[in-house]
């Protein structure tokens, strides 16, 4: 069985792609906590070739990586690939965003997810990208889920990602949808080393 680093010191990324990913034959496993990469690109899948080209490289094994967030339409794409560091906290990330938000009818953002798959030579061999269209509600819902889950409303769902079951967000996500379009070349690419 072949490993598939990949290039996140998180072990709930790791859980989340291992269920993502439970019919392939990959064995799964974190980076080593102390091999860090700068996030230096200007969008979700150039941060996501860096991180698993980077990782890759040293380690001299295959390695997937993520890079995911959220834009807003009126923001002119902000927060972006800077969602994570957008506020110190989930809660100020939310704040920040409906007061910037605040005067704009326009409330149209999708969440984006990218992921790149490295050969051990630091070759981007795969990507893929999946998106979620959603509208900014003026107030957050829902006690599930991270980030900015509880202020993203699904209006054919009637409910937030911090009110959905979380199976559903799974197949509905940016995550769910970029890892089920990656899913088929991941298995091929196994077979064929
Ligand atoms: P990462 O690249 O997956 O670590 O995500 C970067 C940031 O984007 C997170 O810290 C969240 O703020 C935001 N984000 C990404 N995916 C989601 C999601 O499914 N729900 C809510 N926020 C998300």
């Amino acid at each position: 069985m072949t490993t598939l680093v990949l290039a996140s010191s998180n072990p709930g990324k790791l859980q989340e792609m291992k269920e993502y990913f439970a019919n392939v034959k990959w064995q799964l496993q974190l980076k080593p906590q102390d091999l860090e990469v700068e996030e230096t690109g200007r969008t979700f899948l150039e941060n996501a070739s860096l991180k698993a080209s980077l990782v890759a490289l040293a380690l001299n094994q295959y390695t997937i990586a993520d890079d995911s967030g959220l834009s807003v339409r009126a923001l002119g794409g902000a927060p972006g690939i800077y969602s994570a560091r957008y506020a110190p906290t989930d809660a100020l990330c939310i704040e920040k965003l409906l007061k910037e938000l605040e005067n704009s009818s326009d409330r149209v953002a999708e969440f984006v997810c990218a992921l790149a798959v490295s050969d051990p030579n630091g070759q981007i061999i795969l990507t893929s990208q999946g998106k979620c269209q959603g509208i900014i509600l003026k107030k957050p819902q829902g006690e599930r889920g991270f980030g900015y889950d509880p202020i993203f409303y699904l209006p054919e769902y009637g409910e937030t990602f911090a009110q959905m079951d979380p199976d559903l967000k799974s197949r509905l996500s940016h995550r769910g949808i970029a890892f089920a379009s990656l899913l088929p070349a991941l298995i091929e690419l196994e077979k064929s080393i």
